[in-house]
């Protein structure tokens, strides 16, 4: 170890040789068959599973995740929110905890990983440190946020962001399912069934985040790496263009006096294109749902509703594209009127410097291949991010598939982001 000569955290060579020892206690074959043993609540019939926030299969999950916590001593408990979190408490059950985790629920056809990976690698994290005698200075709290799809209940992210208080605990509440069903409901009977957990108050201090996830990307498996520390979030603001023009008969109706909503929309389309054009190729911009009015072949298109999903990892750029929407929709809007309402605006994001350097200082001392990634999507960390030092892991998913059935990762890729996350939590918990 010493030979290596890599920088990494302060800290004397005892606790560097407690924390090497820690992540050698990773057991890849344990944290795998945890993945099995998950990936049956909620099981598809492709391999997959679909197990939705606060869903009868969500609450499965947790009874095995906090049987798996209580084995290991670990106190289970819950907030208002629906987030679940197990606790080790270290030498100050008092201090401010470290927490690491993800999310346990998926989308209707996801896939065994996504979210899933970081709960059980923080569990296996903390097996790792009780088994190589690791006595943390503060509690670390796995947890599992609710309702990180968004899958059932728009928007995402509902219980990281209440708990960061982003949103508001009752604004989240009210929000409905395609049944009718509100948050509050689901929470309710959810909640019915976990009374023994104590209720833990939203937007406690944290002394710091690490979340561990597939890439959901392609770029790892492409350079044969294992892990990437994520620098930030890539932003993102989503818009709902309607453009309005005038139904009509599609015989009788003269080109010259219609106001066909549809080539009005084609045109801006077209024109947000080519705003959003970058040589760079950095630029993503999505039109993914199209609604048109009546929708009748015979009928000149009387209205027009249409999605954009835009992202760019530099923020500024995103405001500018963000911002010169509604102009170019003004612009090729012909004989029709048009309106842009913007439904949600989220910067991109940096992840502290400290924390990466951490991270990368734990792969270089563990010897692992690693390299310096953006996240594409979006995650919980995105909102720990506001309170607390954050930081995230990545481990290769297969061809970079993910939201998908057919998901994919290898117990070694697993076991390594596990390793990197068991010395950095030594790190953040002398
Ligand atoms: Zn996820």
């Amino acid at each position: 170890l010493a030979a290596t000569g890599r920088a990494r955290g302060p800290g004397t060579d005892h606790e560097d040789l407690v924390s090497v020892t820690a992540a050698a206690r990773v057991d890849a074959r344990r944290l795998w068959l945890r993945h099995e043993a998950m990936a049956r609540h909620g099981a598809t019939a492709a391999g997959g599973v679909n197990r939705q926030a606060l869903s009868v299969q969500e609450a499965q999950a947790w009874q095995l995740l906090i049987g798996w916590g209580r084995e290991l001593g670990l106190m289970p408990a819950t907030d208002a929110v629906g987030n679940l979190f197990l606790r080790w408490p270290g030498r100050d059950p008092l201090a401010a905890p470290v927490l690491t985790g993800s999310h346990l629920d998926s989308q209707p056809t996801g896939g065994r990983f996504d979210g899933v990976y970081g709960v059980l690698a923080g569990l296996e994290a903390v097996q790792a440190l009780q088994e190589a005698a690791h006595v943390p200075a503060r509690p670390i709290d796995i947890v599992a946020w609710m309702n990180e799809e968004g899958a059932r209940f728009a928007p995402r992210m509902m219980g990281s962001s209440v708990f960061s208080g982003a949103r508001g605990l009752q604004e989240v509440l009210a929000v409905t399912d395609a049944d009718g069903v509100a948050v509050a409901e689901a929470l309710a009977d959810h909640a019915a069934a976990f009374a023994d957990l104590p209720c833990w108050p939203l937007q406690r201090p944290v002394h710091a985040y690490l979340e561990a996830h597939i890439e959901q990307g392609p770029l790892l498996e492409r350079e044969g790496l294992s892990v990437g520390i994520v620098t930030g979030i890539q932003g993102k603001r989503t818009f709902s263009v309607t453009v309005a023009g005038q139904e009509a008969h599609a015989g009788t109706t003269p080109s010259s006096q219609r106001q066909d909503a549809l080539l009005a929309a084609v045109r801006i389309i077209s024109g947000l294109v080519a705003w959003c054009h970058d040589p760079q190729d950095l630029v993503r911009f999505t039109v993914g749902r199209l609604d048109v009015l009546p929708n009748a072949p015979s009928v000149v298109p009387a209205s027009v509703r249409f999605s954009i999903d835009l992202r760019h990892p530099d923020s500024q750029r995103l405001c500018h594209l963000g911002d010169g929407i509604l102009a170019v929709c003004e612009a090729q809007a012909g004989p029709c009127r048009v309106t842009v309402t913007e439904l949600s605006n989220a910067q991109s994001l940096e992840f502290p410097a400290s924390i990466r350097q951490l991270l990368s200082a734990c792969a270089n001392d563990l010897q692992i291949s690693h390299m310096d990634i953006l996240s594409a999507a979006g995650h919980d960390a995105r909102y720990l991010h506001e309170v607390c030092p954050t930081g995230m892991i990545f481990v290769p998913c297969k061809g970079g598939v993910s939201h998908n059935e057919a998901e994919s990762a290898t117990a070694s890729d697993l076991a390594a982001g596990a390793r990197v996350l068991t010395q950095a939590l030594v790190a953040l918990t002398r």
